[in-house]
């Protein structure tokens, strides 16, 4: 469970010179009510507008770019038509997406243990693998495509 108070602690280890707007702190406190949640940028303006405060898109947006750069959040695409953006918090999750039926299935991050360790050794690469979509096929949709049988 975390706090407001506790990501604009981690805000201000990462930037010591950070600006807690109130428009920023109004993104946050959209994004920490479903913090495991993917929000898109209009659910965000949706969360923060309920409080009646209009904050328009291309603001949130600039604010959600801000926050991934600064690595509070991860940006993904999930297939669904918007991008999702996501607290990056403790152990990160990430997701098998359907390109058949769109099914999403979450898979554990331990997965991308060898993948970090041979980016880093082989390649001096320090991956930011936060909140990552794999793209394929689902095990169901696969076997309906390989079971022989035409529609
Ligand atoms: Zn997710
Ligand atoms: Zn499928």
């Amino acid at each position: 469970m975390t706090s407001l108070e506790a990501l604009l602690a981690d805000l201000r280890r990462r930037d010591p010179h950070v600006r807690i707007t109130a428009q920023r702190r109004l993104v946050l406190e959209a994004l920490l009510a479903e913090a495991s949640g993917h929000h898109t940028c209009e659910d965000v303006a949706r969360a923060v507008a309920v409080r009646g405060i209009v904050l328009d898109q291309s603001t949130v947006y600039r604010i959600l770019q801000w926050l991934k750069d600064i690595g509070i959040v991860a940006q993904t695409d999930l297939g669904t038509g918007s991008d999702v953006y996501s607290l990056v918090l403790g152990r990160p999750h990430h997701h098998l997406v359907c390109l058949e039926c769109g099914a999403i299935t979450d898979i554990d991050d331990s997965l991308f243990d060898t993948v970090r360790e041979k980016l880093k050794r082989v390649h001096s690469f320090h991956p930011r693998i936060e909140h990552s979509a794999i793209y394929g096929t689902c095990g169901a949709c696969w076997s309906r495509k390989h079971s022989g049988q035409s529609e």
